[in-house]
C-alpha cells in the first residue's frame, strides 16, 4: 500500500452503482436512489439504488430458478472449488481499489480496512472453497437390515442482511460457506457501506460465478431489508448487525414462512487486566487498539476496561497517555489509527450518549467538524457506576468505560453483568488463572493475553443476547445445509 495509490484513486469518480440481478447491472424499477455520503467529509459521492419489495421478489425469484436448475450446486466441486479461488484471486488484485471505495463509503481508517476488507474477504472464500469438498454425509449405526443415510444438501436461496463497519469481511462470512454448499444467495448491504460489496460481487461474475447465485439488493433496511427477511421463498437468513433489528427479523420469520433466522448481534465486551498480567505495556496497547480501531465501530470491541484496584490508577493513565497520541482523522492517510463515524446519524447518537457520562479521563467530544466528516475523540470514562448505561449498553463508538475490581470473582461478577455475551480479554501471567476465566466468562470469544485477531479456523458467535449463531470455521457451514435422511429396507 503506498499512499500516492490511494490518493490517486480517492479521486475517482464513483461508477454509479447498480444493483445485481441475475448476473445483471440493474437500478432499482421505481428509480429511486438514496445518497452515498461520505464519512470522511460529508460529500455525496454517489446515488445508491433504493429497492421496494417488487426489486427484492425479482432477486429472491431469480436465486430460487438458478438453484432449482442446479446451474451451481451440481457442478463438480473441483469446478466450483477453481471459481471461488478465483474470485479470491480477482479480490487481491484489486483489493486496494476495493479497500478505497470502502473506505470513502464507510470511514473505516485504510490500515485496518486493506486488510480486514478485501484480504480478509478473499481469505474466507479460501478457506470455504477449500472446505467444499470436505464436508460428507454419514452412515447411522442402524440394525443389519436398514441402512441410514444421512445426506447434507443445500438449504436453497439464503437471504443474508449485513451491517456498515465490516461490508466485504462480514459479507464473505456469509456468502463464501452459503455457496460453497451450493445455495444460492440474495444479500442486502447496509445502505451506507454498499459500494465495495457491489464491486466484489462483479468480481464473483468475472470469476465465472454463474449468473442468478449471488445477488445484491440495495436500498433501506425498513424495506429491501424487510422484504427479504418476509419472502416466502428465502430458506434461511444469515444476519449481522444491532440486536433491535435482530429482534425484528425473528418476528418477520415468525410472520412468513418461519426461515431459519441466524443473528450476529452487538456486543459490551470486558477488557479484563489482572495485576499478575506480565507485559502491562502490552495489554495497554491492546486495550487501545482493541475499543479505538474503526472508532469503535467494531461488534468485538473491547468496550469496558475492567482493571484490578492494585494497578488501576497507574493503568488508566498508560492508556489514556495511548489513547491521547492516537492519530484520528482522514481514513484514507495510512497514518490513521482512528477514522470516521460512519454517518451524522450515527455521529449525533454517540455525542448524546457522551452527553450522559459522569466524568471523561480523556476525550469526550467531536473533533475535526471543519473537514465536514464525523470524528469523536478517543474517550476513555472513568468513576462510573457499572450499571450506567454508558457501561451497560452498546455505544459503537470510541468510548472506553473503565471499572475497577478486587478479586478473580469480582472480575467475573462485573465481566459476566451485560445482556450481550460476544467476546472478552483477559490479562494474566497465570496459566491457570486463564483457564478459570476462559470457563466463567459468557461470551463467544474470550481472548487471553491477545485482542482480536480469531481467524477463519474458530467460530464467531453471541451467547445470551449476542445472536444465536456462528460466523467462520466449518461450523458455520451448518447454517446452510439441510440434513435429509434416507431409510432403506435392505
Ligand atoms: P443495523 O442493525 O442498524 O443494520 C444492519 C443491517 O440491517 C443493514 O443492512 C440495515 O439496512 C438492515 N436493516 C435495518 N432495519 C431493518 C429491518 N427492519 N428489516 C431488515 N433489515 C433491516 O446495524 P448497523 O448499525 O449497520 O451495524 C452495527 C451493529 O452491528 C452493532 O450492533 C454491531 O455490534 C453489530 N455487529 C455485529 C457483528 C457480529 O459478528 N456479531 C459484527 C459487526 C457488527
Amino acid at each position: 500500500m503506498d499512499q500516492e495509490a490511494i490518493n490517486a484513486l480517492r479521486q475517482e469518480t464513483v461508477q454509479p452503482p447498480k444493483m445485481i440481478l441475475g448476473g445483471r447491472a440493474v437500478s432499482a424499477r421505481s428509480g429511486k436512489s438514496i445518497d452515498v455520503v461520505s464519512p470522511i467529509d460529508g460529500a455525496t459521492i454517489a446515488q445508491l439504488p433504493d429497492a421496494n419489495e417488487e426489486d427484492v421478489q425479482e432477486a429472491v425469484t431469480g436465486a430460487r430458478n438458478c438453484f432449482d436448475a442446479h446451474t451451481w450446486s451440481k457442478q463438480p466441486p473441483a469446478a466450483r472449488k477453481k471459481i471461488m479461488h478465483k474470485w479470491a484471486d480477482l479480490i487481491e488484485a484489486n483489493a486496494l481499489e476495493l479497500a478505497v471505495l470502502g473506505v470513502r463509503d464507510n470511514g473505516t481508517e485504510i490500515s485496518m480496512a486493506f486488510k480486514a476488507e478485501p484480504l480478509s474477504a478473499a481469505g474466507t472464500i479460501r478457506y470455504y472453497a477449500e472446505a467444499l469438498d470436505k464436508i460428507y454425509g454419514e452412515i447411522a449405526p442402524t440394525a443389519s437390515d436398514t441402512l441410514g443415510l444421512i445426506h447434507k444438501e443445500p438449504v436453497g436461496v439464503v437471504g443474508a442482511i449485513v451491517p456498515w463497519n465490516f461490508p466485504l469481511m462480514i459479507a464473505a462470512w456469509k456468502i463464501a460457506p452459503a455457496i460453497a454448499m451450493g445455495n444460492s444467495v440474495v444479500i442486502k448491504p447496509s445502505e451506507t457501506a454498499s459500494l465495495s460489496l457491489l464491486k466484489m460481487v462483479e468480481l464473483a461474475h468475472e470469476a465465472g460465478l454463474p449468473d442468478g447465485v449471488l445477488n445484491v439488493v440495495t436500498g433501506s433496511g425498513a424495506v429491501a431489508g424487510k422484504a427479504l427477511a418476509m419472502s416466502m421463498d428465502v430458506d434461511v437468513l444469515a444476519f449481522t448487525g444491532s440486536g433491535g433489528v435482530g429482534r425484528q427479523l425473528m418476528q418477520y420469520s415468525a410472520q412468513s414462512n418461519l426461515k431459519r433466522v441466524f443473528l450476529e448481534l452487538g456486543g459490551k465486551s470486558p477488557h479484563i487486566v489482572f495485576d499478575d498480567c506480565d507485559d502491562l505495556d502490552a495489554a495497554a496497547a491492546a486495550v487501545v487498539g482493541g475499543i479505538f480501531r474503526n472508532a469503535g465501530q467494531v461488534c468485538v470491541a473491547g468496550s469496558r476496561l475492567l482493571v484490578q484496584s492494585s494497578i488501576h490508577d497507574d493503568f488508566v493513565r498508560k492508556v489514556a497517555a495511548l489513547a491521547d497520541e492516537m492519530k484520528v482523522g482522514d481514513p484514507l492517510r495510512l497514518e490513521t489509527q482512528v477514522g470516521a463515524l460512519n454517518s451524522e446519524i450515527h455521529l449525533q447518537r454517540i455525542l448524546a450518549a457522551l452527553d450522559k457520562a459522569p466524568s471523561v479521563v480523556t476525550g469526550g467530544k467531536q473533533i475535526l467538524s471543519e473537514t465536514g466528516g464525523y470524528y469523536v475523540a478517543p474517550t476513555i470514562v472513568a468513576d462510573i457506576a457499572p450499571d450506567h448505561e454508558l457501561v451497560r449498553d452498546e455505544v459503537f463508538g470510541p468510548v472506553l468505560t473503565v471499572n475497577k475490581f478486587d478479586d478473580e470473582a469480582e472480575a467475573v461478577t462485573l465481566a459476566n453483568d451485560t445482556e450481550l455475551g460476544l467476546a472478552a480479554g483477559v490479562w494474566t501471567g497465570s496459566l491457570g488463572r486463564a483457564h478459570r476465566m476462559v470457563s466463567a466468562i459468557r461470551a463467544g470469544v474470550v481472548h487471553v493475553n491477545t485482542y482480536g485477531g480469531a481467524d477463519n479456523t474458530v467460530p464467531l458467535g453471541g451467547f445470551k443476547q449476542s445472536g444465536n449463531g456462528h460466523d467462520k470455521s466449518l461450523h458455520a457451514l451448518d447454517k446452510f445445509i439441510n440434513k435429509k435422511t434416507a431409510w432403506i429396507k435392505l
